[in-house]
Order: C-alpha cells, then sequence, then structure tokens
C-alpha cells in the first residue's frame, strides 16, 4: 500500500480532542446510565451497542469493548475521530437534559479501538472461499465496509481506485486536526488484514476495465466511487492563479506540501463543512487573515454551528449574504468583486463591494459523478446520484452502491453503514436468493 511523506503539510495540525488516559476513561464510562433503549444508539448510523462498549470499559474488559464497536461499525476507530457526534450519539444522549455534560462517546470509542490496533488485537476471520468474486469500485469507507463484510461470507473482492492512495476522502479530505491521513491509512491497513481483498490502485473504471468486462469477470458490482471534484463559481476571472478548489486543495495539503504561510487574505466561499473545515485549515497553515464569504446567513449555513463556533475561535472572519461575481487581479487573484444578498439569497443591484485576497478557495459543493455508468441500462441515476433501494440494489442486475455516490453527500459512518448493508444483500444474491 501507497505510504505517504511525513513532510506534508497536514503533519503541522496537533488533535483537537487529544486521547483520554486510562484513568479519564474509566471515570468517564462510569458516568454512563446504560440507558434501556439509548437514544444515542438510535443517533448512530451503525447503531454500535454504545452502553455496551461503555460498560465493558468500565469494568476493564477493553478486548470485548472493541470488539463491540468494531462488529457494529468496522470503520469504529476512525469514526471516533471524525464523526460529527455532537449532532449524533453525543447529541442525543440523556444526559443533554438533565443539565449534566453528556457522555463524551467519541472519545471513549477512541479509546477502546486505540488500545485495540495498538495491541493488534483482531476479531474477524474470512468465511470459507464461495468462489464467488464482487468487484468494488472506490477504496474510500463504503468500498471497504462492504468488502469486510463480503469477506467474512467468503466471497472474493477486488477494489480499483483510481487514485494511488486508498481511504477515499477519510484519507484525502478530513481535516487533520481530526485523523491524518496516516491515521486512516492504519485503519485500512487493519481492514485488509481479514486477507483476500485484491487492491488495484491507479485504475479508473469506466475507462479500464470498462463495465463489460467487470461484469464478466465478477459476479456482483459494488460502486463506492463517492462524489467528483470541486464544482466551480462559473464568474469572471476564476482561471487566475491561487484560486483554486477547496477539496483539490484538501488533499494536496494531507499529502504533499502546500505554501499558505505567506498568504496575507485568504477567502473561502461556501457555508458547508468542507468550508469550515478550509477556514481553519488555513489558519493552521499560517495564513494571516481567513474570510468566508457566504451568500446566505449565518443561521441558514448547511455547515455544523458547533463547527463554525470553533473556526470563530480560532479567528476566522465571515461576511454573510455576499455574492460573489467576479474574481479581480492581473494574473494571479487580488479579490473578489461580490453583491450584498437580500434573505431571499437574490443579488441586489448596486451594492457592489470588494474584499481583498490572495488566496481563495471555493468550497460550494462537489460533482456527481452518476455520468460514469449512465450507459449502463436499468441503473437509475438522478442528477447524477445512483438511485438504490433500502438495500443498496441500483435497479440493474449484479450492481449495489453505498456511501457518497449514492447519498448524495453525508458522512464516513453512513458510508460505512450503507457498503456493509449493501453486502448483506450482494451475499444473500449470491446465495441465490435475489437479484440477478
Ligand atoms: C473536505 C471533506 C471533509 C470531510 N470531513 C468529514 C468528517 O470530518 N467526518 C465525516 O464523517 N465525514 C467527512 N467527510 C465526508 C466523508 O469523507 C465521506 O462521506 C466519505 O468518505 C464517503 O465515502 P465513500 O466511500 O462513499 O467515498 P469516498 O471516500 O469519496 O471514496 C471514493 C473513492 O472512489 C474513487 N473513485 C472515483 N471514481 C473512480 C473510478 N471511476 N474508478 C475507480 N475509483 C474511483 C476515488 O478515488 C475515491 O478514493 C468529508 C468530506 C469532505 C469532502
Ligand atoms: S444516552 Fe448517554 S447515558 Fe444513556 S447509554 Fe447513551 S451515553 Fe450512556
Amino acid at each position: 500500500m501507497a505510504r505517504i511523506d511525513d513532510s506534508r503539510s497536514e503533519c503541522v495540525f496537533d488533535d483537537f480532542k487529544g486521547p483520554l488516559t486510562p484513568e479519564q476513561a474509566v471515570i468517564e464510562a462510569n458516568r454512563c446510565l446504560y440507558c434501556h433503549d439509548a437514544p444515542c444508539v438510535t443517533a448512530c448510523p451503525t447503531a454500535i451497542e454504545i452502553p455496551e462498549f461503555i460498560r465493558k470499559i468500565s469494568t476493564g474488559n477493553l478486548k470485548g469493548s472493541a470488539k463491540t464497536i468494531l462488529e457494529a461499525n468496522i470503520h469504529g476507530m476512525s469514526c471516533a475521530r471524525v464523526c460529527p457526534v455532537e449532532v449524533l450519539c453525543v447529541g442525543a444522549c440523556v444526559h443533554n437534559h438533565q443539565g449534566v455534560p453528556p457522555i463524551q462517546i467519541g472519545k471513549l470509542q477512541r479509546y477502546a479501538t486505540d488500545v485495540a490496533y495498538d495491541q493488534g488485537w483482531r476479531f474477524f476471520e474470512a468465511g470459507a472461499a464461495t468462489g464467488k468474486s464482487v468487484a468494488l469500485v472506490g477504496a474510500g469507507p463504503a468500498s471497504l465496509a462492504c468488502a469486510h463484510e463480503l469477506r467474512r461470507f467468503g466471497h472474493a473482492c477486488t477494489i480499483y481506485d483510481k487514485r494511488a492512495v486508498v481511504g477515499g476522502l477519510n484519507t484525502t479530505g478530513v481535516a487533520p486536526y481530526k485523523m491524518r491521513a496516516d491515521r486512516s491509512l492504519d485503519e485500512v491497513e487493519w481492514i485488509l488484514g481479514i486477507g483476500g481483498i485484491d487492491v488495484r490502485t491507479g485504475v479508473e473504471v469506466g475507462r479500464e476495465p470498462s463495465w463489460a468486462e467487470l461484469e464478466e469477470q465478477h459476479d456482483a458490482i459494488f460502486l463506492g466511487f463517492g462524489l467528483g471534484v470541486d464544482t466551480p463559481l462559473d464568474i469572471p476571472g476564476e482561471e487566475l492563479s491561487s484560486i483554486y478548489g477547496a477539496v483539490d486543495f484538501i488533499e494536496r495539503m494531507k499529502l504533499a506540501k502546500v505554501a499558505v504561510s505567506s498568504v496575507r487574505n485568504a477567502v473561502v466561499i461556501g457555508g458547508g463543512n468542507t468550508a469550515l473545515d478550509t477556514v481553519r485549515e488555513l489558519l493552521g497553515l499560517g495564513a494571516r487573515t481567513v474570510t468566508l464569504l457566504y451568500r446566505g446567513t449565518e443561521a441558514a449555513m448547511s455547515g455544523y454551528a458547533h463547527e463554525w463556533e470553533a473556526a470563530r475561535i480560532d479567528g476566522a472572519r465571515a461576511l454573510w449574504q455576499a455574492q460573489p461575481v467576479e474574481f479581480l487581479g492581473k494574473d494571479r487573484v487580488e479579490g473578489v468583486r461580490c453583491l450584498r444578498v437580500d434573505d431571499d439569497k437574490r443579488p441586489v443591484a448596486g451594492t457592489e463591494f470588494d474584499v481583498e485576497a490572495d488566496l481563495v478557495l471555493i468550497a460550494i459543493g462537489q460533482a456527481k459523478l452518476g455520468g460514469l455508468v449512465g450507459a449502463l441500462p436499468g441503473l437509475r441515476v438522478d442528477r447524477g446520484r445512483i438511485v438504490v433501494d433500502e438495500h443498496g440494489y441500483c435497479g440493474r442486475p449484479k450492481y449495489w452502491a453505498g456511501g457518497d455516490c449514492a447519498n448524495g453527500g453525508k458522512e464516513v459512518v453512513n458510508a460505512s453503514a450503507e457498503g456493509k448493508r449493501a453486502a448483506r444483500a450482494i451475499h444473500q444474491m449470491l446465495e441465490g436468493a435475489d437479484h440477478g
């Protein structure tokens, strides 16, 4: 598996939610009420038995605790770091209604899974070989979770990814103060440790091999190819240098070196979580000022309020209800011309103003890649998103999908849950029960 260079830019970031010590973990675990019908479990897309794994920490049974987590969610180690727990399990903890701080579920999960990784504990074995083979397109969390589950049933798996590094956006996109790329690669290695998963990098499915070739070579195909490149703004001046798509910039920062320390006025355009991540990343990399430009109000922003609060504390500024209409500059970007926007997100004529900028990141979304499979009869695609049923089936025999390419772009935990769900349905099909 390709490793990455320690001189990459993301290495300047520290963990913003440090680990618990063993003593802290036991104290925190003992605060849990071990609720019956626990709302924290319902709030988790992978339905981890949270009270059970916490109780096991409190009794010193760390092996059992890690197994409970990883049995439900094979990405339990990374999800402990990257999940937006504030709006999932921790947000649902009953303590929130009792004026008591909620249980730090993510940190407890990190504690148990980190010990499991450090100790080299493994819990799952491949099933007896069935002679069946499944192709998985993309090596992100959706395909990895799907492949791991398929191996437990004994099916051979081949994962194809067009990139050199594996792990998808968990490796190339997640903010480094939550998790660095090398930790994601540790997880990929742990998952692949089940054996029998052939990973082929640098292979762009659709070109070479074609879908017809994949269909010929495999008994089922899982689509986990995520989303595409950053959506452009399509305004004059976008070709100037020092204007980048945010996801592209983040990938370079995580895998290589980017020069930001001489940047005086960075501008990030957008109001989602990628925009909020990049604001904090630019500040951490040494940009003097970082301004978020968003055409809606603060309340209308799709990014999590707790992430914006953290960015604000780090020193970010924001201009709300501002619509960029032109990038200014000769060869390099020097500024962004904007119009004020009314409460219905309509630009107001005659309200132009300029914002200085020597670096601009555009974070208004990623392209949907449904076009990749557009020519396959039966496979349903709606506005670029692969349409699936409740098992992940795509409507064309042999094809299942999950993760961002099917859900439109959610979280790692959703991709992992959807990959596992599809694996179970594919297994049923391969056993002769259903679909294709
Ligand atoms: C900047 C950013 C930050 C994020 N931060 C968080 C976070 O903090 N917490 C969180 O839970 N989620 C976060 N997410 C979302 C999360 O990373 C995704 O939901 C998750 O990775 C989706 O998994 P996936 O397997 O569906 O797709 P991906 O992780 O995108 O993986 C898809 C893979 O498919 C490959 N591929 C694409 N086309 C082809 C092809 N034709 N042939 C072969 N391979 C192909 C790609 O190279 C890629 O490796 C973030 C997303 C972004 C963009
Ligand atoms: S809701 Fe809170 S207190 Fe109840 S089981 Fe979950 S973490 Fe423990």
